[in-house]
């Protein structure tokens, strides 16, 4: 009986095989063998969405959820540092605007230029700001 099943081996397996080979030649080779095989894989991957769906929409709202509680906790714990931090920020924006505002006021001059520090109207050339004294 064993000996049945062993000899079948030597027809199934080089069978098997050769169907393996024509299969793969065949998807390397033809274009719509490939998109039949793709559009397969395609509906398989929608039906697992669409079971999936549900668990996605909860997984969602929890990480929704625990992004609003970090945010609170943040706040809740630095309130005074991101206070300061806001502060300052808007300090260093109200310096460039009032840099730009005074640009515009001043027309544009091509042979002038602002201090990197103090934001002073200096000359283009000047190696050093007239009134704070640092390099430019
Ligand atoms: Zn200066």
């Amino acid at each position: 009986m064993s000996a049945i099943i062993f000899s079948a081996l030597f027809v199934i397996v080089p069978i098997l095989s050769l169907g393996i080979f024509v299969l793969v030649f065949a998807l390397i080779f033809s274009p719509k063998l490939r998109g039949k095989f793709m559009s397969k894989q395609i509906k398989a991957a929608n039906y697992m969405l669409k079971d999936v769906q549900d668990d996605l929409t909860e997984m969602g709202a929890i990480s929704g959820r625990i992004n609003a509680n970090t945010r609170k906790r943040i706040l809740d714990q630095n309130e005074d540092v991101l206070k300061d931090v806001e502060i300052r920020e808007a300090n260093i924006e109200k310096e460039g605007i009032e840099i730009k505002t005074r640009a515009i006021k001043d027309g544009f001059k091509g042979d002038t230029m602002y201090c990197k520090h103090c934001g002073a109207l200096i000359d283009e050339d000047s190696k050093f700001c007239k009134k704070c004294g640092k390099e430019q």
